[in-house]
């Protein structure tokens, strides 16, 4: 398996604009809600950059959240990007926002088949959040659709999911 570095483009460096309120999560997250953004797939820089504004714009002006909703996007190459962050309540999941965090993978898997890079990238970040007490021991990984009337996040990426899992469950 090909290694993530932990490194996670921070705000500042997709031009984020600043979010209007900040909510503080009170409880490590139980559980992980994987996304899409159901937009163009990202291979390059440019490709992420741009869409990242695009939902921020969208998130903030057309569907009122006080922020991107995310607190993470993850590119077709590997990048994982920061939308809200660590121990912030997120826009993303009806009724699971406080006590879950939001990562989407920049594309549409209804089509697509997520990249070996994206899914590393998820499971360092994954990783991450478990050993630096993000989500709870025995948080879980699920679906936008398992929570939610939603196709999201497609079916490719969520056949992907269980492989994830299995993969957080060997040791480091
Ligand atoms: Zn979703």
């Amino acid at each position: 398996m090909c290694c993530f570095s932990g490194h996670v483009v921070p705000r500042s460096g997709w031009k984020a604009v600043n979010p209007r309120i900040r909510t503080e999560m009170k409880v490590p997250a139980q559980t992980v809600i994987v996304h899409h953004t159901a937009l163009w797939s990202c291979v390059q820089p440019c490709d992420s950059l741009s869409q990242l504004v695009h939902i921020q714009n969208m998130h903030m002006h057309e569907r009122g959240f006080d922020d991107i909703g995310y607190n993470f996007l993850i590119s077709g190459d590997g990048t994982v990007y920061e939308g809200r962050g660590w121990g912030v309540v997120g826009a993303h999941a009806k009724e699971h926002n406080f006590d879950s965090v939001g990562i989407a993978f920049m594309g549409n898997f209804n089509d697509e088949m997520p990249t070996c890079a994206s899914l590393t990238a998820l499971h360092g970040l994954l990783r991450f959040g478990q050993l630096s007490g993000h989500f709870r021991h025995d948080f879980v990984l699920v679906g936008h659709r398992d929570v939610g009337k939603t196709e999201c996040p497609g079916e490719h990426l969520y056949s992907a999911l269980p492989k994830v899992k299995e993969q957080l469950k060997t040791p480091y």
